[in-house]
């Protein structure tokens, strides 16, 4: 009789299908739901555009109470590391001081100017889902809708790009941000530059993001696929890097 690991390392081995289709797609639709619902409260409770000055002096508040209290510890942001895209355990969250950046809110959506405004905890699927029915969308949109606009432009949202806006950091007109001395600046290409070209993958180093202004472009209903196959690298590097003027604005490359 093989042993209780045996068997189940058997079990695994051969019967993944089963163990993947009984066990995890219901553990996984079920965390799916938990989640889903739990960010639709975090929503409805906390949504409130009218009160973003309000939020950015309590971060200001907390970030002044550190300072009286001799500024000792380093900063980080109060957010569990359970809550993020990233696989790393953020063991730096128990010794450093955290500051409740809690802003989950769409501000506004400038038709003239093309962009929206947001805070940093609005995530992909709610500030898609928001545009989309006013017959717009981010310049680019990261894939997965859990990943926040703050997590995006300070972490490392690189995947997701486009041949025409670049990457995500290329789409952010403006950006708030909250400092070590408790001031609120606002950077873009034509106020403090230096500080709005160096904020993208930052990593929160140079303060607390409390907003970010993104470009965006009409939607359509529908889009019109062209299926354009190559058959060898130098086509396929013909075709992306020496292609960037085709035609379309959506470009996948996919190897078969
Ligand atoms: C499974 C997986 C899939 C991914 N898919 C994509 C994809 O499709 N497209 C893509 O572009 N990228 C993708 N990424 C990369 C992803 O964009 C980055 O890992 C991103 O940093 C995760 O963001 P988050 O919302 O989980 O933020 P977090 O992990 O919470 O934050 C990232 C960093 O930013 C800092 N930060 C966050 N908010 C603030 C703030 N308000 N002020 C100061 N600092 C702040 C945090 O302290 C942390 O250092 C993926 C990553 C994983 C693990």
């Amino acid at each position: 009789m093989p042993k209780t690991g045996q068997l189940f390392e058997h079990l695994l081995t051969h019967y993944r299908g089963l163990f993947a289709t009984l066990v995890l797609l219901p553990a996984s639709a079920l965390y799916s739901a938990y989640t889903s619902t739990r960010n639709l409260i975090a929503f409805r409770l906390k949504s409130a555009p009218a009160k973003h000055d309000e939020r950015v002096q309590k971060v200001i508040r907390q970030i002044e109470d550190w300072k009286s209290n001799g500024a000792k510890e380093k900063l980080c942001t109060a957010r569990s590391g359970w809550k993020t895209m990233s696989e790393m355990v953020p063991k730096y969250k128990l010794s450093h001081r955290k500051i409740d950046v809690g802003l989950y809110d769409i501000l506004e959506i400038s038709e003239q100017r093309g962009t929206v405004k947001v805070e940093p905890l609005a995530t992909m699927g709610q500030i898609s889902r928001d545009l989309i029915s006013k017959g717009w969308t981010l310049a680019v949109l990261p894939e997965l809708d859990d990943l926040t606009v703050g997590g995006l432009i300070m972490g490392f949202g690189i995947e997701s790009s486009s041949h025409k806006y670049g990457l995500f950091q290329h789409i952010c007109a403006s950006f708030d941000l909250v400092t070590a001395d408790g001031q609120c600046v606002r950077c873009s290409p034509s106020e403090n530059a230096d500080l709005y070209y160096l904020i993208p993958w930052s990593y929160g180093t140079l303060g607390f993001l409390v907003a970010a202004e993104l470009r965006i472009i009409p939607a359509r209903k529908f889009i019109r696929l062209h299926y354009q196959p190559v058959y060898s690298l130098v086509g396929y590097a013909s075709r992306t890097f020496h292609g960037l003027d085709l035609p379309g604005t959506f470009c996948r490359a996919v190897e078969l």
